[in-house]
């Protein structure tokens, strides 16, 4: 019997998909991301299933792999295009290769044109279809940097995932409406940029206007994307933590969810490292937080008490992942950044102090 799971990162909204076979206890995992190394580890278990392949439809530049970090903990080997030209893969893929999950297989197929090592993996009975960012939800990934070229985009999609039978299930590899799956036959007649009549010209003149700004993340998803995810440079994978659910930032940052922090309020110190006027804004604060801006951070650590964790906060947690940092190198063991910040906290409508709102 084939398992199924569709998984999704919020940070980056990305779908990791998990195809398992239950005769054999074989799994995939295609697109999996970083910090979510730990939760698809866990899955995989619990279903009583075994990590044999993390598969790359492309070199992502919005999120780092979590291949490395799997293959360390679950013993899976790496698999990602030959025309990526990536470096700790166990296998490099082209058009036409074949993935063994037990009885069941994938067949491989390049679709080039979003970045030119862009691959979709096709299920044997042809039922479903994975077409990372080549063709999302009645739309396609970009095709201005990484390679990308519309034109090869237009024919990839056209004439390797839009070929395939209409009841054939599209899984892409991001939405950011939270729409989770499409079809051939749908996306043939709704899909406005590569659906119905448009052709070749219509979708080059459509790509050339996106007007989208430059990925955040580029400048370091891409270059770890193409190590694979290697977080160490010994490979290492970084030691769990047991006080509290976190998860490891390819940063390097060690992070605890608003609603995690929110159960421990009473165990930890909540360190808030923003400026005194922000304390008290509308965003207020953490209840029983101190106060320690970043500037003054290190000269305070003799102050924080080492038998009990630290969570550093600010508005949005970029300083506070830098003071997260900065404790670490301090030698502190049990710190971590709140994912999101104060921002994050008040969108999930958790307890806060001192709002002037
Ligand atoms: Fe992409």
């Amino acid at each position: 019997m084939l398992v199924f799971r569709q998984l999704f990162d919020t940070t980056s909204s990305t779908y990791t998909y998990l195809l398992g076979e239950s005769t054999s206890g074989e799994a995939v995992l295609i697109d999996p991301v970083f910090e979510q190394a730990r939760r698809d580890a866990a899955l995989i278990r619990e279903l009583g299933l075994r990590l044999t392949w993390t598969l790359e439809t492309h070199a992502h530049a919005d999120h780092v792999t979590g291949a490395w970090l799997l293959k360390q903990r679950c013993g899976s080997r790496i698999a990602i295009a030959a025309a990526t030209h990536a470096q700790n893969a166990d296998r490099l893929l082209a058009h036409g290769d074949r993935i063994d999950i037990g009885r069941r297989h994938l067949q491989v197929r390049a679709t080039p044109g979003h970045t030119n090592g862009c691959l979709t993996f096709v299920l044997d009975d042809r039922s479903m279809a994975f077409t990372g960012d080549a063709l999302l939800i009645r739309g396609c990934g970009r095709a201005d940097f990484q390679e990308g070229d519309p034109a090869t985009l237009f024919h990839s999609v056209r004439e390797q995932i839009l070929s395939l039978p209409g009841q054939c299930l599209l899984y892409p590899g991001h939405d950011y409406r939270g729409l989770t799956v499409t079809s051939v036959a749908e996306e043939l007649r709704y899909n406005t940029r590569l659906g119905g009549n448009l052709n070749e010209s219509d979708f080059i003149g459509f790509m050339k206007n996106l007007g989208l700004p430059h990925p955040k993340l580029i400048d370091i998803a891409v270059p770890a994307n193409l190590a694979c995810g290697r977080a160490r440079p010994d490979g290492g994978v970084p030691d769990e933590p047991a006080w509290a659910p976190l998860s490891f930032t390819f940063g390097g940052v060690w992070e605890i969810e608003p609603a995690a922090l929110a159960e421990r309020l009473g165990e930890v110190q909540v360190i808030d490292v923003r400026e005194p006027q922000e304390f008290n804004d509308e965003l207020g604060h953490v209840p029983g937080a101190r106060l320690i801006p970043l500037s003054m951070l290190q000269d305070e650590i003799p102050s924080l008490d080492r038998a009990r964790p630290v969570v550093t906060v600010c508005r949005a947690g970029g300083r506070s992942a830098q003071g997260s940092l900065m404790l670490q190198k301090a030698g502190l063991a049990r710190i971590a950044n709140l994912s999101g910040g104060m921002l994050r906290w008040h969108a999930e409508g958790l307890p806060v102090d001192g709002s002037a709102a």
